[in-house]
């Protein structure tokens, strides 16, 4: 996975970029990143935002943190999301955007990743989806999104390695 910096421009994939978006969560394995235990209420929050893909890719990123790629499909409260193939925005109430990778909901429930305060408040406080007035800002700015697949249910491991 590319790293980048937290708050750094997001530059990642050029389409998707808008005037103001800053990055958030781009974790790699070597990286140092501050760590706190999450409350629940931002993980219920970054859930929701992550049921929203933006800016899918192709590709399924794996988490380099963990020793074994585990981390495709999420699980919570008895929904499942298949995560490191998208992106979130979170609006903050300023002109700062946030771009995560959908991997943001497992850096921080597994990982204990801290984000930026900035970008914790304006999840917790922006309306974000379900709301329609978060999709009428994807669409405002030309963002395409979809619903985020549950995935394939967990990943099978064949023979012993
Ligand atoms: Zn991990």
């Amino acid at each position: 996975m590319t790293v980048f910096q937290d708050l750094s421009d997001y530059r990642y994939i050029s389409d998707n970029a808008r005037p103001g978006t800053k990055n958030v969560g781009w974790l790699g394995g070597g990286e140092e990143f501050e760590r706190a235990t999450p409350t629940d209420a931002l993980l219920r929050a970054l859930w929701e935002y992550c049921k929203v893909s933006v800016a899918q890719t192709r590709g399924i990123h794996d988490c380099e943190l963990c020793s074994e790629p585990s981390s495709y499909n999420a699980e919570r409260e008895g929904e499942r999301l298949l995560l490191g193939a998208a992106e979130i925005r979170v609006f903050s109430d300023g002109p700062s955007i946030f771009a995560a990778p959908t991997l943001i909901y497992h850096y921080v429930s597994v990982h204990h990743y801290r984000a930026p305060d900035q970008f914790i408040e304006a999840l917790l406080v922006a309306p974000g989806p379900p709301a329609r007035v978060y999709f009428e800002k994807l669409e405002a700015l030309g963002l395409k999104w979809n619903a985020t697949s549950p995935g394939a249910g967990p990943r099978f491991k064949f023979g012993g390695r």
